[in-house]
């Protein structure tokens, strides 16, 4: 993929580049809401990708090119300006390189950039935070810029949240940076550290998007993450010391004396947010004693969690769940993701393969015949974001 990614550049820009770049998508595996609500939560980067390929100039222009297609965008750099359209892929890669520039790393002239993905977009696994690391980890070798894993992750995340607009957690781009093959990505977000937890055996994802959006999505995660707060703000007058809903531990709230200002919406939010903390911290456990079986049952109580508690799911991810949880070669299935639509994603033995996944898209059609078919995807682990400048 880097090479055709290096084509791409040849033939547009009609000059060979001095730096490639990859950074991974990635799946939830488990924490669902779990990252604004000060939790952990546990990330797979895949083995899908976004490769890009840069090169210097010596001017103020910038400019951009993606195998999605489309002419080369040009930006000046003097006055960088969000883009809209056809061109609104630009404030990824132009939102990495203000948030450089803001942290006091500027180039001072301009560069050539192009990007080539096998990676689906806009299918919940985080094509946007790949396109933003692999363009921060470029621009750092093309400029001898130093900057640690950490940062580059918050400052992606910043690129999201403040150019593109999009109020993302630390998921996406923690795990397109840190992600390693054959491990998930440990994130705990109260303090932002990162850690690498080996998978034993050989894992298999399957995604499988269910293609269907809710309209409100939006107001509906804005409303989760009020509940959340107005949930804290109910338990911190028992506990004045909690600064985060997932610090509160499952036991510690079921003690809880629940007062007029905790609705039967506020205990079900935060019951979901307590108890899939601890289901985040469980999996650790239980990985590093090789219990897949346990870890799957897990996956299982984490989707049936935001079903019934958090109330982010939907019939389709919950038809998917249950179909797929039936199977013999499937350790658990769980949404991924924000839900309210979007994917499930199962993690599976060896033995799962096309014909299977086929068998429950043609189930899930007898039981949804009016919802879209699923789009399935089949991923393994795979390695965070790399760049290098080319040898030649
Ligand atoms: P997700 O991150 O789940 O894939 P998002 O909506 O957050 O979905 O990000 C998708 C956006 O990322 C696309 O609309 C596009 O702007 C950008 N993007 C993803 N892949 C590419 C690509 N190959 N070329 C250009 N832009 C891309
Ligand atoms: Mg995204």
């Amino acid at each position: 993929m880097l090479s055709s990614c290096e084509r791409q550049f040849e033939s547009v820009f009609q000059k060979v580049p001095m730096v490639t770049s990859f950074a991974p998508g990635r799946i939830e595996f488990i924490g669902n809401h779990t990252d604004y609500n000060g939790g952990e939560v546990l990330g797979a980067a895949i083995d899908r990708r976004i490769a890009a390929a840069l090169g210097p100039r010596r001017d103020h222009t910038a400019r951009f090119v993606s195998d999605e297609g489309g002419d080369p965008v040009v930006v000046d750099l003097r006055n960088p300006v969000r883009r809209s359209g056809r061109e609104s892929w630009v404030n990824y890669p132009l939102g990495v390189y203000l948030e450089l520039v803001g942290a006091g790393m500027d180039p001072g002239t301009g560069f050539d950039f192009g990007c080539v993905s096998d990676l689906p977009s806009g299918a919940g696994l985080s094509s946007s935070a790949a396109l933003e690391l692999a363009t921060a980890r470029g621009l750092c070798v093309l400029n001898d810029f130093t900057l640690a894993d950490e940062a580059l992750v918050l400052l992606c995340q910043r690129a999201e949240n403040n150019f593109v607009g999009v109020p993302c957690g630390l998921l996406d781009q923690g795990v397109s940076c840190f992600g390693q093959a054959d491990h998930l990505v440990h994130i705990d977000c109260a303090t932002v550290r990162f850690d690498r937890v080996a998978v034993p055996g050989q894992i298999h994802f399957w995604i499988f998007n269910s293609n269907q959006k809710h309209s409100l999505l939006d107001s509906l995660y804005a409303e989760r993450h009020r509940e959340c707060r107005e949930a804290l703000e109910v338990i911190r007058r028992q506990y004045p010391d909690v600064e985060h809903l997932a610090q509160v531990s499952p036991a510690v709230f079921r003690e809880l004396r629940v007062d007029a200002g905790f609705t039967e919406t506020h205990y079900a939010r935060a019951r979901h947010v307590t108890e899939e903390n601890a289901r985040v911290r469980a999996v650790v456990d239980l990985l590093s004693k090789g219990d897949l079986a346990a870890v799957g049952d897990l996956l299982l109580a984490s989707h049936n969690s935001s079903s019934v508690f958090f109330q982010n799911s939907t019939p389709a991810l919950d038809t998917l769940v249950q179909l797929l949880s039936g199977e013999k070669a499937v350790y658990g299935a769980r949404l991924t993701g924000g839900g309210f639509g979007g994917a499930a994603m199962a993690m599976t033995s060896p033995d799962f393969g096309p014909d299977d996944a086929e068998r429950i898209v043609s189930l899930y059609a007898e039981q949804m015949p009016h919802a879209p078919l699923p789009t399935v995807f089949h991923a393994r682990t795979g390695d965070g974001a790399h760049a290098a400048r080319r040898s030649t």
